[in-house]
């Protein structure tokens, strides 16, 4: 028997390389990432290529492994130089946040040394660097200290989250579903529909507020509703409002709706995925004003704190609610119990072993300090303002309202046939072109262009590379 395990230590121990082996794997791993750095000034910002990473398949997970060098060149030819490129400088689509350098030797120190972040009595300083960062961004977005949240894998899981909370908060299950509303407008991201339908809640009235110009809820309208459904025997029960929204940035009146929230009883959730950050600098400070007086609030630092993907946020005000919906006991279980002065993150969320999501969030604000966040976030703004004043200089394009965050909505008119038709080939050509990538939305039926500046990379010179790109492309089609 002993014989037979031995057998299988010796090869059971190719799982652990030695330390020369260890810094080979880490030098190739090092040039890799340099390399690609090196060129993220001009690589594209989208490589759209038929095959689309396919050659991945010709080597198939096999009983014997292959060399470092090359499983890097299948990364590189299949992955890292197919599809879009977000922390490209010219990726200016959806929402894009780059992924900060330290960010990648955080997450590295947290998968070699794998501490368990699930519960307080596992890792105590794990826990506290994640609920410290947690407090850091209670006050950013001007929640009390002791609101409670987590880290989560992005903004969905944090609206899905949110809204689990406000639902048992309020006694939503049953009979009341089907009574109860939720208020939100069009511009409510997708991911909220998917949480309600996963909290089960789709039977719920769901109520799409009118929008002002600047795709703002409207707050008269909202109270109205509101009022409307309580005559009608109805129970308002959830008001999702946007702190920029993915459309067009817009931020809803944030301030107005917290008083009607409060006058009806209604729960006030905030989706910050995309804006909430942007409270750290002054410009959107201004326009955030009553978000901190939200019942739940989500944020994504894989966005506007430019951290990798994969790293969410959610915050609820009133602690106890989010330890109403996730703290569950089981018996092996047993020796982690106890009373701590931290709050572990399995009894707030639906995780229990998770990644140690805190590490790539401290170190990069740790090295660099708040000050250069601050500062990408105003000049991500003015940016956007920049851009909103330039791009009506150019011949035949037509802008959105003034941006309240860093989304610009605009298009082209063209000097016959359909505009939507236009731009719809203007954008193909540009994003098959792919040095510069934008995307498009549809606004009132209209087919619209759209520039979010969030990748830290961006600077100046992109904006103006874009906008030269668009009035080229557009002269040329033209022709
Ligand atoms: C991106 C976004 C989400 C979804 O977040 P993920 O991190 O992509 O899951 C939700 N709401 C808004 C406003 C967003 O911009």
């Amino acid at each position: 028997m002993r014989e037979e395990i031995a057998e299988l230590e010796a090869v059971a121990r190719r799982l652990e390389p030695d330390a020369s082996e260890r810094s080979r794997l880490q030098s190739q791993v090092a040039a890799y990432a340099e390399a690609y750095l090196a060129g993220i000034d001009d690589a594209p910002a989208r490589s759209p290529r038929p095959d689309g990473g396919r050659g991945l398949y010709d080597s198939p997970v096999t009983e014997e492994g292959i060399d470092i060098r090359e499983a890097l060149a299948l990364l590189h030819d299949n992955v890292d130089t197919v599809g879009l490129n977000p922390p490209s400088g010219r990726y200016l689509g959806y929402i894009p946040g780059g992924g900060v350098y330290p960010a990648a030797l955080g997450d590295y120190l947290a998968a070699v040394t794998n501490r368990y972040t699930g519960i307080y009595y596992a890792n105590p300083g794990a826990v506290r660097m994640e609920n410290m960062l947690l407090r850091w961004m209670a006050g950013v977005v001007g929640y009390p200290e002791d609101a409670a949240g987590h880290l989560s894998s992005g903004g969905s899981m944090a609206n899905l989250t949110a809204i689990v909370t406000a639902r048992d908060a309020h006694g939503i299950v049953g009979d009341v579903i089907p009574r109860a509303v939720v208020y939100m407008t069009e511009h409510a991201h997708h991911s909220i529909k998917k949480a309600l339908h996963i909290a089960g809640v789709d039977q719920a009235v769901h109520r799409t507020v009118p929008v002002d110009e600047r795709y703002r809820m409207d707050a008269a309208a909202l109270d109205a509703a509101i009022t409307r459904d309580q005559e009608a025997g109805l129970q308002p029960w959830l008001i999702i409002a946007a702190a920029g929204t993915t459309n067009t940035g817009s931020v809803d009146p944030l301030a107005d709706i917290r008083q009607i929230a409060t006058s009806h009883g209604v729960w006030f959730h905030v989706d910050g995925a995309y804006g909430a950050f942007f409270a750290l600098c002054p410009e959107g400070k201004a326009v955030l004003r009553g978000m901190g007086e939200s019942d739940s609030i989500i944020m994504d630092p894989h966005k506007t704190l430019f951290l990798p993907y994969g790293t969410g946020a959610v915050l609820v005000r009133n602690r106890r609610d989010l330890f109403a919906s996730y703290d569950v006991e089981a018996d092996y279980m047993q020796d982690a119990r106890g009373s701590y002065e931290e709050v572990s993150p399995a009894d707030i969320s639906p995780e229990l072993s998770r990644h140690f999501r805190g590490l790539r969030m401290w170190l990069p604000l740790k090295l660099a300090g708040v000050r250069p966040f601050r500062a990408a976030l105003s000049e991500k703004i003015q940016l956007a303002r920049y851009f909103h004043r330039e791009i009506q200089r150019i011949d035949g394009f037509e802008v959105g309202p003034h941006p309240d965050l860093s989304v610009v909505i605009y298009r082209y008119r063209p000097s016959r046939g359909d505009a939507d038709e236009f731009n719809r080939r203007l954008i193909r050509r540009i994003q098959d072109e792919g040095r510069i990538f934008v995307s498009s939305t549809r606004i009132d039926g209209r087919f619209m262009l759209r520039l979010a500046v969030s990748c830290f990379r961006t600077h100046l010179g992109d904006i103006d590379e874009t906008l030269a790109v668009l009035k080229r492309t557009a002269r040329e089609m033209e022709g």
